[in-house]
């Protein structure tokens, strides 16, 4: 087979929800239908529950558990599909921003029940920031929950989506009938702990006036389908594949993942409409799939397990060209070549070195400490991929050493953990303390356990008040030094030496916001002009 259709074939996507809304379940769903599990339970949930507070073999486990799944890919319908697994933990909710970098498309799960949740707003925000296209699946019909028509206004509102319901449920709950299939008008009735396949279920009715319609569901759920289809009529667009491509549409599904209902449809629908591996933007310029040169971009980094063994993977995004094993490449922030004669591929649990891979491919790298978060390897050309941006941390804390002999392991120690994005450390311009910030508590306990088991470092934290991390701009360069100046204590750098200005308080950033006029705070490392 050909690069052209190797390239074609690809689906590369990513599935995020709130917890426990059934985003493992639905990627086990799909896992199955592809053939690359046999049965139930074969993915592990990579949620990180924090039971006890110093529960750090849990959290190893779970490490452990979220290197195997990281991708999972599957063959269906002639495609390749690389899913993309997102932590669903929001204390590790930057690791998703990240890994929502590297896919072409995201599936949205939400719970019928629950609606809209807070995570599943902030990760459709860094979506909707690159146009992703997005799908959406309500899950959990089998129970009771939010209307039909609330749900797709809450999802208007609150995630500033288009929705264009391509399914609709007939009743939830105990009066769950099933769905019907707005896109190729089919009808299909629920049975509970569905089979994978089912087709005595599916019931075509091309004209919802059909007598089969009340013989199928009943002469109530019946009209009020029908009423409700011309409603969704009246109301949403018609599905048109290449506003879902531009990230002004979503399609919205209705289901239940744990009886195996209406993810048929999903996927199947998903094969006929998701992209194929995207261009990707650089410094330089744009980045096709089908161009011959190699190039891609690192977007996780997981360290070993074992602490004996510093090695990390780091995971690459293929952009363009072939990837082929034991080839020379450009690691362009070093200026290295490198080979690599182990790359890995993930199936599900397996793991297998792979010659070559293919643009929407996603491989492991063995690496001891070359690579940082958005480094670029290439077959040749130096390009700088953007679209990787820090966000600001929502927890803040300074590190201390407390054990002077150990400076140079905890610098290290610091640095390899920052270079895997665990959390973000800004150095404070004014007397060169170290603050670390995160989204999460959780990293907090991670990083002194990490640094201490697997460099010998020893810290302690100290609270310091912060609400945000702002990169900073300006075209008036004389308001700048100036800023810069005025403001020396608040002042710091981040990892790329960026500057960065620690707010204390949205009402003071507000006040200096005033104060400094034509300066522009961000809360993201990569900004457009117009934000
Ligand atoms: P995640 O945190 O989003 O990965 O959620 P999980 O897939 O682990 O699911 C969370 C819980 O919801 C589990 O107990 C699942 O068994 C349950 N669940 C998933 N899908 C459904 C569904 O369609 N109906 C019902 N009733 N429960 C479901």
């Amino acid at each position: 087979m050909g690069f052209k259709d190797e390239l074609e074939k690809r689906r590369t996507f990513g599935i995020i929800s709130h917890p426990d809304a059934g985003k493992t379940t639905l990627t086990e769903k799909l896992l199955l239908f592809g053939g690359a599990i046999q049965e139930a339970g074969a993915v592990k949930s990579n949620k990180i529950k924090k039971s006890t507070t110093s529960d750090f073999m849990e959290i190893e486990r779970q490490r452990g558990i979220s290197v195997a799944t990281s991708v999972m890919a599957f063959d269906y319908s002639g495609l390749k599909i690389n899913i993309l697994d997102t932590p669903g933990h929001q204390d590790f909710a930057e690791d998703t921003y990240r890994t929502l970098t590297a896919v072409d498309s995201v599936i949205v799960v939400i719970d019928v029940a629950k609606g809209v949740e807070p995570q599943t707003e902030k990760l459709v925000n860094v979506c909707r920031m690159r146009n992703t296209p997005i799908i959406v699946f309500i899950n959990k019909l089998d129970r009771e929950g939010k209307d039909g028509f609330d749900l797709l206004d809450e999802i208007e509102q609150k995630l500033g989506l288009h929705v264009c319901p391509l399914s609709w449920p007939i009743g939830m709950g105990q009066r769950f009938k099933g769905v019907y299939n707005l896109f190729e008008k089919k009808l299909q009735l629920f049975s509970p702990h569905g089979k994978l396949e089912n087709p005595e279920e599916i019931i075509e009715i091309k004209d919802l006036e059909a007598v089969e319609l009340e013989n199928s569901v009943g002469k109530g759920p019946a009209d009020e389908l029908r009423e409700e289809v011309e409603t969704i009529k009246g109301i949403y667009p018609k599905f048109d594949r290449n506003d879902y491509l531009k990230g002004s549409i979503s399609p919205v599904f209705f289901g239940s993942a744990i009886n195996n209902f209406g993810v048929k449809e999903l996927l199947d629908c998903f094969v006929q409409i998701a992209p194929q591996p995207l261009e990707r933007i650089t410094e330089e310029r744009v980045v096709k799939p089908d161009e011959k040169d190699f190039s891609g971009f690192i977007f996780k980094i997981h360290a070993n397990m074992d602490p004996k063994h510093r090695d990390r993977i780091a995971f690459l995004r293929i952009c363009s060209g072939i990837f082929e094993r034991n080839t020379n490449y450009l690691h362009v922030r070093l200026n290295r070549k490198m080979k690599f004669p182990n790359p890995t591929s993930f199936m599900a649990e397996k793991k297998m070195v792979i010659d070559e891979a293919y643009p929407g491919d996603v491989i492991g790298l063995y690496d001891s400490g070359n690579f940082k978060i958005g480094d670029a390897i290439t077959s040749g050309e130096a390009l700088h991929f953007t679209g990787i941006p820090s966000f600001s941390p929502e927890q803040f804390r300074y590190v201390n050493n407390a054990d002077p002999l150990k400076a140079k392991q905890l610098s290290k120690g610091l640095e390899q953990l920052m270079d895997e994005g665990v959390a973000q450390m800004f150095t404070k311009d004014e007397d060169g303390r170290r603050i670390i910030g995160t989204v999460g508590a959780l990293q907090f306990e991670v990083i002194q356990y990490r640094l201490e088991h697997e460099y010998g470092a020893k810290v302690t934290y100290e609270p310091v008040n912060l609400y945000k991390a702002c990169w900073i701009s300006a075209n008036n360069i004389k308001q700048m030094q100036e800023f810069k100046n005025k403001r020396k204590r608040e002042m710091a750098t981040d990892k790329d030496g960026k500057s960065v200005f620690l707010a204390e308080s949205a009402w003071s950033l507000k006040t200096i916001q005033e104060n400094f006029p034509e300066i522009s705070f961000h809360f993201q490392s990569e900004w457009k002009n117009n934000q």
